[in-house]
């Protein structure tokens, strides 16, 4: 076992998503040396999973290789490795193969799991949609899904898809799976569409947003071809079907979970550590870890108080924002300064149902559009979320607004090869991106 030693200050960053990336940049921008490990070489960008699941986009132009990201910041060293355990005592961790690192300062932002709330066989026939594996696990198993259903001839529910949980995730990657049917009846490649089903317990899609966005977003579901069934419960997932509360059950060989999620299962591994709402670490307002004046915990790993004594939700802004900010409590701290409460800018919440189709709430009043509009918010924040990672956010603009203003769903690509995001990266910088193939179980989202 081998631990490095330190001398000056050296934050440890536990996690390259958008919380770990943008404290990182803002520790190494001020020349603070910094170890970030993440176990993958790449940053995945999330919010743009399902055009990979649905092979709108490779799976390479939403992962960004941290070397690249980092790459005018010198006293950023990046380790890919998997943490086996947390120290919030030494403000150190392990990696799997026994090594510690150590710092002045350790940042949790290990993000989050899905959770699959202990229903019987979820966590092992259900598709989730929280990593770039698990999106291209998705598309290849839909790929085979197609080919399986351009072959048969009678209705075996090879297409049909039921996707679980009505919140933005399940609302966009059913918007995008009905436009992937319709343009693969449009160009022959499948004789009809398959039945895509959106079920959530609640009464509503959209939950969090106002009764105008769920209607909204209710009428284009349907009129895309999907059929939301509400106040519904799944009961047990299996390989060919999937039951409900209600004691009906659908065939199918594709269950999506967006049913919800927890934080990262290494947050376990930490003594001492609080935890309350779904695994999450519970922070103070400045963002440390109560009784670890050195221990921060940001982005979707942690529970953040916000003022009206509720948490902030797992948001990329929130992310981003709190990765940002706990650097500069950080700073703050060496400069012999008070660390300030963790002040969110509202970005507002939104969600793109489909071409020409989004929905977002902005401002303190929660200002409602739709359509083009919504869509223009959706870019504009979601623009800034990738600058973290690309500094040119041109291109993702222009591919953005090819997509939305197109005319419908029958021109969606289905091909091998979708259209690029034109990212102008250097050729080196390519994300190692492993997909079991072996089969297309997807994974029990243990990690
Ligand atoms: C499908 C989907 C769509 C979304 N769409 C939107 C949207 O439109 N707008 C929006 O604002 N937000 C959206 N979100 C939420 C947003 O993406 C998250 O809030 C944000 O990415 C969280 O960032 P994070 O850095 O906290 O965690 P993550 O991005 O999950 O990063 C955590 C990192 O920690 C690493 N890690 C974890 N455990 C270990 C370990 N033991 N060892 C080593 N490394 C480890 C992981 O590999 C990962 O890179 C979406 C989320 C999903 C899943």
């Amino acid at each position: 076992m081998t631990e490095q030693k330190d001398q000056g200050p050296h934050v440890v960053v536990l996690g390259g998503g958008l919380a770990g990336v943008a404290c990182a940049h803002t520790l190494g921008d001020e020349g603070v040396r910094v170890t970030l490990v993440d176990r993958n070489d790449y940053h995945q960008f999330q919010p743009l999973l399902y055009q990979v699941a649905t092979s709108q986009l490779p799976a390479e132009d939403i992962a960004r290789p941290h070397k690249a990201i980092f790459r005018e910041h010198p006293t950023v060293e990046v380790r890919t490795a998997d943490v086996a355990e947390i120290d919030v005592d030494n403000l150190a961790v392990t990696l799997t193969g026994g090594e510690r690192i150590s710092g002045t300062h350790l940042v949790i932002a290990a993000g989050a799991r899905p959770q699959f709330f202990g229903v019987p066989g979820a966590a092992e026939h259900a598709f989730p949609l929280y990593s770039v594996v698990d999106a291209e696990r998705l598309r290849l198993h839909i790929q085979d899904m197609v080919q399986a259903g351009a072959r048969s001839e009678d209705d075996d529910g090879a297409l049909d898809v039921v996707v679980v949980g009505g919140g933005p995730t399940g609302v966009e990657i059913t918007g995008a799976i009905t436009e992937l049917m319709a343009a693969l009846v449009a160009t022959e490649k499948i004789p009809k569409a398959g039945r895509i089903t959106l079920v959530d317990r609640g009464k509503a899609v959209l939950a969090p947003f106002s009764k105008k966005s769920h209607k909204y977003a209710h009428k284009r579901l349907v009129e895309q071809g999907a059929d939301p069934r509400l106040g519904t419960g799944v009961t047990a997932v299996h390989s060919d079907r999937v039951e409900f509360d209600d004691g009906t059950s659908i065939r199918t060989r594709t269950v999506i979970w967006g049913g919800g999620e927890s934080a990262a299962a290494v947050v376990k591994t930490a003594k001492d550590l609080p935890t309350g709402r779904g695994g999450r670490i519970d922070v103070q307002p400045d963002l440390t870890v109560e009784g670890h004046p050195h221990v921060y915990a940001i982005g979707d790993v942690a529970n953040i108080p916000a003022k009206d004594g509720r948490t902030y939700p797992q948001l990329g802004s929130v992310a981003q924002q709190s990765g940002a900010w706990a650097a500069g409590n950080i700073l703050r701290e060496l400069h012999g300064d008070k660390a300030k409460p963790f002040h969110y800018k509202d970005k507002g919440i939104m969600a793109m149902i489909g071409r020409n189709a989004a929905v977002a709430e902005v401002g303190k009043r929660r200002h409602q559009m739709e359509g083009p509009l919504a869509f223009a918010a959706w870019l504009g924040v979601h623009a800034m979320l990738l600058s973290g990672a690309h500094s040119k956010t041109d291109a993702f603009m222009s591919w953005a607004w090819d997509y939305f203003d197109r005319d419908h769903a029958a021109t969606v690509e289905w091909s091998e090869t979708p259209q690029r995001i034109a990212w102008g990266d250097d050729s080196a910088d390519v994300p190692h991106i492993h997909v079991d193939r072996g089969d297309s179980t997807p994974s029990a989202g243990g990690k």
